[in-house]
């Protein structure tokens, strides 16, 4: 074999990928844990990509390691099929055609709205100014601000001072565009609104992009593809769908459903909990329970029925109307809290006693030697 195709086959598959990382390591210096661990994926064309953990498990140093502020110890990082970081090599931020968007916006406070946009095309020679203008206005038209070229950001809305932001960051054409909670400085209206309105304008604009989030409805509503994060490495990545559907772990179920966790023992050809028996088949995906006894059951709130009987021990302690449904909080014998939600149809009164049972196909069991102590969001 000749030495070029040996060299062309020991290569990774870039071709149709935007951004590539493979192995990707940092350690801030001081520190014993890494910040981010062996980390490796692909971001194809035009895909959006959430990164979702809670806080300190390594989604901003993620994001900085790709822009170029950071450096990593090991591993490499290719963007559109060149390597932009290893060992070796090094490309400087500006030199990436990287866009950002910051959770502060950092737009320029003495600068209009039009010479917000156009700053990023300053460095850009080869562009004439009406091209410049050109550019500007396609930009602002995409995020639905033309006619607010005179004001300054003092006199726009928070979420439309995001929105010059996000245009500031497409106007050059970047490659890829990294946002770092870019929904997170506004409140939750405008949160909501932009959600959609965001997704809209990187998909209108075909752009590559990554984001980095607390929120899990965040990550699951704007997102192509969902990574959970957990302790610098990635614990899952994939659909929205599959992340809620056939989370791989406790943690990730913890992170992404509103479910509820019950400790569960096998016994013969059933889990035993305190709600009840489920069988122990394997519907849990590629989960081993291979000589394991003790495990927990997820049974989502909505997949949990209630049943009024008079002599039943678990109890209505409380009940929240949130307009298509209620959500029940439920008391066990043992003082264990459940959660239920259930159309708002014929309601159930606080205190009502009910049996449960449970939609067995949405059940998950996850061996408890998968569950570490859950983090959530601070
Ligand atoms: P996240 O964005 O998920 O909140 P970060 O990437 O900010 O997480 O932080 C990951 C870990 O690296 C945390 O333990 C944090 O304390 C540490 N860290 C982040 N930045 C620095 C830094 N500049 N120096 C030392 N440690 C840092």
């Amino acid at each position: 074999m000749s030495a070029a195709l040996t060299a062309n086959l020991s290569q990774p598959k870039v071709e149709s990928s935007i951004l590539q990382l493979k192995g990707i390591t940092k350690r801030y210096s001081g520190n014993l844990a890494a910040a981010v661990r062996e980390v490796s994926f692909q971001l194809q064309q035009g895909d959006i990509l959430g990164l979702l953990g809670p806080s300190g498990c390594g989604k901003t140093t993620l994001l900085r390691l790709i822009a170029g502020f950071e450096q990593a110890e090991a591993g490499c990082v290719w963007l559109n099929g060149q390597i932009i970081a290893d060992q070796h090599r090094w490309t400087s931020p500006e030199q990436r055609r990287i866009g950002m968007v910051f959770q502060d916006f950092a737009l320029f406070p003495h600068l209009t709205v039009a010479n917000n946009v156009t700053f990023g095309l300053q460095q850009i020679r080869r562009l004439s100014l009406s091209q410049k203008r050109q550019r500007q206005t396609e930009v602002l038209s995409l995020v639905g601000l033309l006619g607010m070229e005179d004001r300054y950001p003092h006199e726009l809305s928070g979420g439309q001072q995001q929105r010059v932001a996000l245009a500031r960051a497409l106007a050059p054409q970047p490659q890829l565009i990294l946002l770092d909670e870019p929904l997170s400085n506004l409140d939750v209206q405008v949160r909501l609104r932009l959600r959609q309105e965001l997704r809209d304008i990187l998909k209108t604009a075909g752009t590559t992009a990554l984001f980095v989030t607390h929120d899990q409805e965040e990550a699951l509503a704007i997102a192509d593809q969902v990574a959970v994060m957990r302790n610098g490495g990635f614990e899952q990545i994939g659909t929205p769908e599959e992340i809620y559907q056939q989370p791989r772990s406790q943690f990730v179920a913890e992170f992404v459903t509103q479910a509820n966790f019950l400790a569960a023992h096998r016994q013969g050809d059933t889990w035993q909990t305190e709600v009840g028996c489920f069988a122990a088949t394997p519907t849990t995906g590629d989960v081993s329970f291979a000589g394991c006894t003790q495990a927990v059951v997820m049974i989502r709130q909505e997949d949990l029925l209630l049943h009024p009987d008079g002599d039943a021990a678990i109890v209505i302690r409380d009940r929240q109307f949130l307009g298509r449904e209620y959500r029940y909080c439920l008391k066990t014998q043992s003082g264990q809290e459940l959660h239920a939600r259930s159309a708002s149809l014929r309601p159930l009164p606080v205190g009502t006693t009910v049996n449960l049972s449970v939609i067995p196909e949405n059940l998950k069991i996850f061996p408890q030697n998968s569950a570490l102590p859950a983090q959530k969001a601070a």
